[in-house]
């Protein structure tokens, strides 16, 4: 089944209207930071270059987590064409599974509907105009990452990952879904790399050191990014004040230098 799909792909990809270039944000397995790399991604093309607009599509329909991030609540308005209108903050127009259902609903439910919950969120949005579209992709490659791989066209996708093993073996595995599908891989993201010791500086490398540089070297891939554990990326993505804008010259705040490093 899964053969078939990709095969089928390619011919159909169908753009998105009004949106310019596609990003999307993919990790192998949940957890290892994809929704904040993808929220800063955002924000960081729209800091580095004030003229771009940007986008940001929270694709994770089983645990959205931008509008937590992005500080947005509440449901879409309807234009006049019936599309969903983005909700907007810090400049950035955002639509989420989160605005559209309760955060209590059945996950089975959910699961049924996830196709076309996601077809929806791509498709029947007012997104346009927008320079970049940054899609944060539900973790994992499954047949819903594919088929979104093969739906719309993909200038270029980001994995994040943690240095740990068995976190690269799944980033490895995405790598080699998305050149199956030829969407370009612009690089790997090496989240949580070292954590340094508020109190005392000391450096540790909780989840192992350099793994994603090997993994990066072996698949031919660059390493765009190296994020630190750091207490203030949890908190400020967790209050719904991103560290690209609510600490944009600490060095936790790497994220403009991603930015930077995919379009210089
Ligand atoms: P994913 O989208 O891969 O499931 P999230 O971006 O939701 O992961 O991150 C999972 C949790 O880890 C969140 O609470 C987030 O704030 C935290 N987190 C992510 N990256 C870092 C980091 N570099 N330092 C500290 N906390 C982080």
């Amino acid at each position: 089944h899964r053969q078939r799909l990709m095969e089928r792909g390619l011919p159909k990809k169908l753009p998105i209207a009004g949106v310019n270039q596609v990003i999307v944000v993919a990790s192998g397995k949940g957890g290892v930071g994809k929704s904040t790399t993808a929220v800063n991604l955002a924000l960081a093309i729209a800091a580095n270059d004030k003229s771009k607009s940007v986008g940001l599509l929270d694709a994770d329909v089983y645990g959205p987590s931008i509008p937590r991030m992005m500080n947005l609540a509440g449901e879409p308005e309807l234009n006049k064409q019936n599309l969903m209108k983005p909700l907007v903050n810090f400049g950035i127009s955002c639509m989420s599974m989160g605005f559209l259902v309760d955060e209590k609903s059945p996950l089975v439910w959910r699961g049924l509907m996830v196709m076309s919950a996601v077809q929806k969120l791509l498709r029947q949005v007012a997104w346009g105009p927008l320079d970049y579209l940054v899609v944060d992709m539900p973790p994992g490659t499954g047949d819903t990452q594919l088929s979104i791989s093969q739906n719309i066209p993909i200038d270029g996708a980001v994995i994040v990952s943690t240095p740990q093993d068995i976190a690269l073996l799944d980033a490895r595995k995405g790598a080699e879904m998305f050149r199956k599908v030829n969407v370009p891989v612009l690089g790997l993201v090496q989240n949580m790399s070292v954590f340094q010791c508020p109190k005392c500086g000391h450096q540790t490398h909780i989840f192992g050191q350099d793994g994603a540089k090997k993994v990066a070297e072996e698949m031919e891939l660059q390493v765009i990014g190296d994020i630190p554990l750091h207490i203030s990326i949890r908190e400020t993505s967790d209050s719904g004040q991103p560290v690209t804008v609510s600490q944009p010259d600490s060095p936790q705040s790497d994220m403009g230098c991603l930015a930077a490093c995919l379009w210089p």
